[in-house]
């Protein structure tokens, strides 16, 4: 059945901590549409495994954990800001997924093609009936390759290590901005060298650096190149 026009389709790729989280959820609330956060998929796969003491390594047990897994998104406003919440098998996993640790086990287990086949099957389902901005490292590339819009969400090393200090700090996790930037170049070079699925610009993404951008100038911008390619379509 030919997907509706109205209801677009919008993938979104980029590195860690480039802003493209902030600035998807943005544009799906401004749209209306469905936000998918791929990367809480793979960090839910890598909390699950080490609850239920599955090595990160065992890709085939994995899989199993991944296919059964029930990731929900349920958005919060509870403190007036736009946030999500992450429920994995109906437990709220929000903050527990978002620690250094899980991130590190989440990109070790986004590495098994057999993990990436569970997942890159949900999210595909999930963007069946459009309206939908979806958003991790291979959407433009391998799971949303016919998307309506694509971007890639860039900064340098240096201002995405500033950006996730804050982060942590934030939520009051005690680290310093070497140890983040050391830990992000190394997740970069995971994530763009793998076998399967690396980290890649699409031939026909529209990349947007943010480094430079505050976090309102960087949602105008692809809120308006969105508007300008609905028209132009
Ligand atoms: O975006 P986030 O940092 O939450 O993603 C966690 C990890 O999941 C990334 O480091 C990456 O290895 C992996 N990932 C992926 N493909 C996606 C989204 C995330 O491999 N589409």
């Amino acid at each position: 059945m030919p997907r509706d026009k109205t209801h677009l389709v919008i993938a979104i790729d980029g590195p860690a901590a480039s802003g493209k989280g902030t600035i998807a959820l943005r544009l799906a609330e401004r749209l209306g549409y469905l936000y998918v956060d791929t990367g809480a998929m793979y960090r839910a796969v890598a909390w699950q495994a080490l609850q239920e003491n599955i090595s990160w390594e065992d890709e085939e047990s994995l899989k199993h954990l991944a296919e059964r897994l029930d990731i929900q998104f349920v958005r919060d406003d509870a403190e007036g800001t736009l946030r999500y919440r992450v429920l994995v098998n109906g437990d709220d996993a929000t903050e527990f997924i978002r620690s250094p640790e899980v991130g590190r086990g989440s990109s070790i287990v986004a590495q098994h093609a057999a993990v990436r086949h569970a997942l890159v099957a949900k999210q595909r389902k999930l963007a069946q009936a459009g309206g939908v901005v979806m958003e991790g490292r291979d959407i433009t590339t391998v799971v949303l390759p016919d998307a309506d819009v694509k971007f890639f969400i860039t900064a340098s090393l240096s201002e995405r290590a500033r950006r996730r200090y804050e982060q942590y700090r934030a939520r009051g996790v005690n680290t310093d901005i070497a140890t983040i930037e050391a830990e992000l170049a190394e997740r970069d070079r995971r994530d763009s060298q793998r076998s399967v699925a690396p980290l890649r610009i699409a031939e026909d993404a529209i990349v947007v650096d943010t480094t430079d951008m505050t976090v309102d100038e960087a949602v105008s911008t692809v809120v308006n190149l969105v508007r300008s390619r609905a028209i132009s379509r």
